[in-house]
């Protein structure tokens, strides 16, 4: 397994679950959660930050936009992931929901997929996701919380698994600046990379069995 790992300067913005409990989810964004406003130039044959520090880039060299982790400040933006918890819980197998260990047992790590589980069908032939992972009580909280997940989700086991690139902002060169394109999910090996300010990483599930969320969820 290979992972991206943030830089040290970024890990101590990002404590553990501790001054927050509750239902609003690890990964959601926060109002007071808002990134300073951005000077973007025209660098290294891309984009990046006129001031930009090295913690801004991964190790791969991607760009990852700037937000401030306090969560529990403000209000929860619900359905809006924060860059760096995402990033965090993705690359650290952290549940999305509480920000523990994500479940990980002899059939792999779990996760929940949005995908009718009785039409394999209509998976793409790679499975490609934002989503982190959950652990077991987080899961199965959210199928018992939400219904309707339960008949529109997946619960699989992945036993290999890796960060294949990231959805963000796309820019273009410009006149005075950079431009905005619009959001984008863009492969590692894409040049487009250098010209994408990064907010979620996107990780490749492969060797991935399906369990049966009955099996443990009402436990
Ligand atoms: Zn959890």
């Amino acid at each position: 397994m290979t992972t991206d790992r943030l830089a040290p300067q970024n890990r101590k913005n990002l404590p553990r679950q501790t001054s927050w409990t509750g239902p609003v989810p690890y990964i959601t964004r926060w109002s007071a959660e808002r990134h300073p406003p951005l000077r973007l130039v025209e660098k290294r044959g891309g984009i990046g930050y006129a001031d930009e520090k090295p913690y801004d880039r991964d190790t791969r060299g991607v760009l990852w936009s700037r937000t401030p982790s306090i969560p529990g400040k403000g209000r929860p933006q619900f359905g809006e992931v924060h860059t760096l918890r995402q990033h965090r819980a993705m690359a650290e197998l952290l549940c999305q929901v509480c920000g523990g260990p994500a479940d990980r047992n002899a059939e792999g790590v779990l996760w929940l997929l949005g995908e009718d589980p009785h039409d394999r069908t209509s998976w793409p032939a790679e499975l490609l996701t934002t989503h982190p992972p959950l652990c077991r009580p987080c899961a199965a909280a959210s199928l018992r919380i939400c219904p309707h997940l339960r008949q529109r989700c997946v619960a699989l086991r992945v036993r290999s698994f890796r960060p294949v690139g990231v959805r963000g902002a796309l820019y273009r060169p410009g006149l005075a600046a950079p431009l905005p394109v619009g959001a984008v999910g863009v492969a590692y090996g894409d040049p487009r990379i250098r010209w994408v300010r990064a907010g979620q990483l996107i990780m490749r599930l492969d060797d991935v069995n399906v369990v049966d969320p009955a099996s443990w969820a009402d436990g």
